[in-house]
């Protein structure tokens, strides 16, 4: 670390315990950070870390929003590191990589210095885990996309002035019909309540609706209907700021706790000489640590450039559980004064309680991790990895991003009548298991494989796209024995229906 690191973290450490932390459990009370303390952390140019300069941030490096990030936790207020951590990383981000210029110059400056307030809405009351299955909708008319629909669980939803909002633009596309928007909360038809929560107390989570909101086309963000690909892909450093927030914190819990054992009594003698919770404390240090190194690995990763969906997954599993179990432990071995509001490991066990939820949970992480291990999927990124480039770049798109993209070359009209269930099995790195269907002039995909095909194929994933991209002829394919097609004249109707990607971009 460089000493321009140390002084960060150093001055940064200080602004937290004169500016925050005597104030802090007042928030946690009043259920709002007030907005004078954002304009400080903006100020002092913690809040603009990843906004490049010519939009009023500071452009930090990534050891830099680590710093923030471990800062963040080491307060021991759930609350405070969720409000700043999703809108430093998880709302601004997609502005900056893919917001055209006038849309980076209307929020960045404002962001940055703390006068406005980001969130993200991707979870909606029917879609959680699943985030192609949201409901939400942006209709085009003219110059302008209608949206309606409603969000749930959005952190800094309630006094967010700027809401990045995922709506669908191409439902019957599912995952390939998702596009980002920048929505104010200001605006008509934007309705939002505040949700009551066991802990983040200080930190607003809101349910908001959307009746009829109208938004200037010009704050679609990025590419129309590339929103998931973009919400997948800064889900890396989502996970990654939750697993680094969550390390942080139980490194903080067993520091007061070792601390706590040293002081208080029992049977004659500090806690910190009975064996048994000695042997406990040594147990959860060590796994402290192996978790934190693992930590840093990942951290060195996504500093170097590498997509590491993989490593995020897990770093962000185990750091969140780890929490939980952290927490809990340390919280027994205060006894009764654990169970008391006046104690900080009273709220820690409460706030960590998110952490294996929000942002993805265990669950999905483990399905992530299992998808890699079992089914070769392979993950690439969207955004350009110059984040404050203009232009967002697209890397050859994978097989599987092929096949979710079928309906949007559906030539609609051309065959109203016919139907068909076409099941893909392909494998190897970037493939998977998929059900195209085609029914009242409709075409949509589902993952995995579903209902009795009309006809079967398999093939390697790489081959598959080699084919849709033109680069070889289906033919050959199938002459070279590595293409396997249950019905050959059924396929070819079927292939028919599809714009060429050439076509397409012609
Ligand atoms: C405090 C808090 C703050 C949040 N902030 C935001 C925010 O700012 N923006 C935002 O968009 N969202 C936010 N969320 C929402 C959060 O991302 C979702 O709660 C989370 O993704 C889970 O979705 P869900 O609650 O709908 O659960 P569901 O998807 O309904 O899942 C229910 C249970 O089923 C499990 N499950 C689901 N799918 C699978 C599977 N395939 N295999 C095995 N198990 C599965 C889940 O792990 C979970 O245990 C927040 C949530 C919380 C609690």
């Amino acid at each position: 670390m460089s000493e321009i690191h140390a002084l960060f973290r150093a001055t940064l450490r200080q602004f937290f315990q004169n500016e925050v932390l005597p104030y802090a459990k007042q928030w946690e009370e009043a259920e709002q950070i007030p907005r004078n303390c954002w304009q400080k952390m903006g100020a002092a140019g913690y809040l603009g870390l990843d906004i490049p300069e010519d939009f009023g941030g500071t452009a930090g490096d990534f050891e830099m929003s680590k710093i923030f990030l471990e800062e963040l936790g080491r307060l021991g207020f759930g609350g405070l590191a969720a409000a700043f951590s999703v809108h430093t990383f998880m709302s601004v981000p997609h502005i900056v990589r893919a917001g055209h210029p006038a849309l980076k110059q209307r929020y960045l400056p404002g962001a940055a210095s703390g006068n406005l307030i980001g969130a993200l809405a991707i979870s909606e009351p029917f879609a959680g885990s699943d985030v192609s299955g949201l409901r939400t909708t942006a209709r085009r008319e003219g110059n302008r996309y209608l949206i309606n629909g409603s969000k749930v669980f959005i952190t800094n939803g309630y006094y967010a002035d700027f809401i990045t909002v995922a709506a669908k633009t191409l439902p019957e596309a599912g995952a390939s019909g998702i596009s980002l928007f920048v929505v104010e909360g200001s605006w008509p038809g934007v309705r939002r309540s505040k949700l009551k929560k066991m802990g983040w107390h200080c930190s607003d989570t809101a349910e908001i609706h959307f009746d009829d909101v109208e938004v200037p086309a010009e704050n679609l963000i990025g590419e129309e209907n590339k929103g998931f690909y973009y919400i997948m892909d800064s889900f890396q450093m989502e996970r990654l700021s939750a697993a680094i927030i969550s390390i942080a914190g139980c490194e903080v819990a067993l520091e007061k706790t070792l601390q706590y054992m040293t002081e208080r009594e029992a049977f004659g003698r500090p806690l910190s000489r009975f064996q048994a919770l000695r042997h406990r404390m040594a147990d959860l240090a060590a796994e402290v640590e192996i978790t934190r190194a693992y930590v840093e690995h990942v951290c060195r990763l996504h500093a170097s450039g590498a997509f590491a969906v993989k490593e995020c997954s897990i770093a962000k599993l185990k750091a969140t559980e780890l929490a939980k179990r952290v927490s809990d432990e340390c919280l027994q071995i205060y006894g009764g004064y654990g169970f008391m509001e006046e104690y900080p490991i009273a709220r820690m066990y409460r706030d960590v309680r998110a952490g294996t939820i929000a942002g993805g949970s265990s669950e999905v992480m483990r399905e992530i991790v299992a998808k890699i291990l079992f089914d070769g999927v392979a993950y690439n990124p969207v955004y350009d990895s110059q984040a404050a480039s203009e232009s967002v770049t697209h890397p050859s798109p994978s097989a599987a991003e092929l096949v979710r993209g079928l309906p949007q070359r559906f030539k609609k009209g051309k065959m109203p009548q016919y139907a068909a269930c076409v099941h893909l099995k392909l494998h190897g790195p970037g493939g998977g298991e998929f059900t195209v269907r085609i029914l009242n002039d409709t075409c949509t995909v589902e993952e995995g494989l579903q209902g009795t095909p009309s006809c079967s194929v398999e093939t390697e994933a790489a081959l598959y796209a080699d084919m849709e991209t033109g680069k070889i002829r289906p033919e050959q394919a199938l002459f070279s024995g590595k293409l396997s097609i249950s019905d050959l004249g059924e396929m070819m109707t079927f292939s028919s229906l599809f714009t060429k990607l050439k076509e397409k971009n012609n």
